[in-house]
């Protein structure tokens, strides 16, 4: 039996994935299956898992996903091209392009290329935008998934002083923006931490609600928190270990076993917010489907 306070990232997703069937069943109805186009680039291990993990969630819910695999070396221009066919393509609601990207590609470039219709991971500058104004849009899927990891665990972020460990464009940032929103789900006072942050420690244990998203392992130990904080642990971290088959493990950026005790709940990892980045990805993906939906109505 899991700990009481242990935030259960695979049950909850399972509970969003539930949640889709009734507008799933309604589109299909109407002869629309909700289908994503997931482009991978290259031979990073992690990025083909992903991706399988992300094919496997569709087909469980009978819906129609194809990962289009490029070489290493595409060009720029490849994957540009490859994406308008994509944006043209009525099969796809939703793109994403698996990220990282090798080094030598433009990544935002990339991203601002698919069409803000198809922005299945919510990353699009568009999407970004609408997010920050508040406006509907798709959400980028893990500070989305976050978002609905405290909602079923009720755990309300308002007026708690939730402090979050990183600034990147696809978590610290968003994150941060989405939980001070004057809305359901924010009006969290934020406090964003960085590698030029002073004063770390000082700031994080006056934390009510700490998340943590650094990609730095076990990084945040019972030092960093105040007994009863609730911790999202985002970091997905490889560590070497030998007695593992596959030698290493994954670990998140908080030394799980020494903060339990002073948790009030706290997301483990693997099994935490990981599940939830993926379950939000269907969600967005049947939200730009009903929206297409929607526009074919309006427009015939
Ligand atoms: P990035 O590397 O893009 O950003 C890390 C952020 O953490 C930066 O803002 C950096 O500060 C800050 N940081 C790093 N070290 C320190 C430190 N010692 N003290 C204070 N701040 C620090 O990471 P991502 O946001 O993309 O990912 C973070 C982690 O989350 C990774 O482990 C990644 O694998 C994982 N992840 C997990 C997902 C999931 O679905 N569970 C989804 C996405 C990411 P600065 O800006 O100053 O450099």
């Amino acid at each position: 039996m899991s700990e009481p306070n242990i935030i259960d990232g695979n049950a909850i997703a399972q509970r969003v994935k539930d949640s889709l069937r009734p507008r799933i069943a309604s589109l299909k109805e109407r002869g629309i299956i909700p289908g994503l186009a997931a482009v991978l680039i290259g031979d990073d291990p992690a990025s083909k898992v992903y991706v399988a993990m992300k094919a496997r969630d569709f087909a469980g819910l009978d819906l129609f996903s194809e990962t289009i695999r490029m070489p290493a070396d595409a060009s720029q221009s490849e994957v540009l091209s490859v994406i308008d066919r994509l944006n043209r393509d009525g099969k796809f609601h939703g793109i994403l392009v698996q990220l990282p990207v090798p080094k030598h590609l433009n990544e935002m470039e990339i991203i601002e290329h698919i069409h803000p219709d198809k922005d299945a991971d919510g990353i699009h500058p568009m999407s970004m935008g609408k997010m920050i104004l508040g406006l509907d849009g798709p959400l980028p899927c893990t500070p989305y998934g976050i978002l609905m990891l405290l909602k079923y665990s009720g755990i309300d972020p308002q007026g708690e002083h939730v402090v979050v460990l990183g600034r990147s464009n696809i978590v610290g940032k968003p994150i941060a923006n989405l939980l001070f929103q004057k809305k359901v789900l924010g009006n969290a006072t934020v406090t964003v931490c960085h590698t030029r942050t002073r004063n770390l420690k000082e700031i994080t244990r006056q934390a009510d609600i700490l998340i943590a998203a650094l990609g730095q392992p076990e990084f945040v130990d019972a030092s960093f928190v105040k007994d009863g904080v609730v911790i999202i642990d985002v970091g997905i971290n490889r560590v070497d270990d030998h007695s593992e088959k596959r030698g290493y493990r994954l670990v998140g950026d908080v030394k799980f076993d020494e903060v339990l005790p002073k948790a009030a709940a706290i997301t483990p990892v693997p099994g935490g917010v990981g599940p939830m980045t993926r379950a939000m990805l269907l969600s967005n993906t049947v939200y730009l489907a009903k929206k297409f939906a929607t526009k074919q109505i309006e427009g015939s």
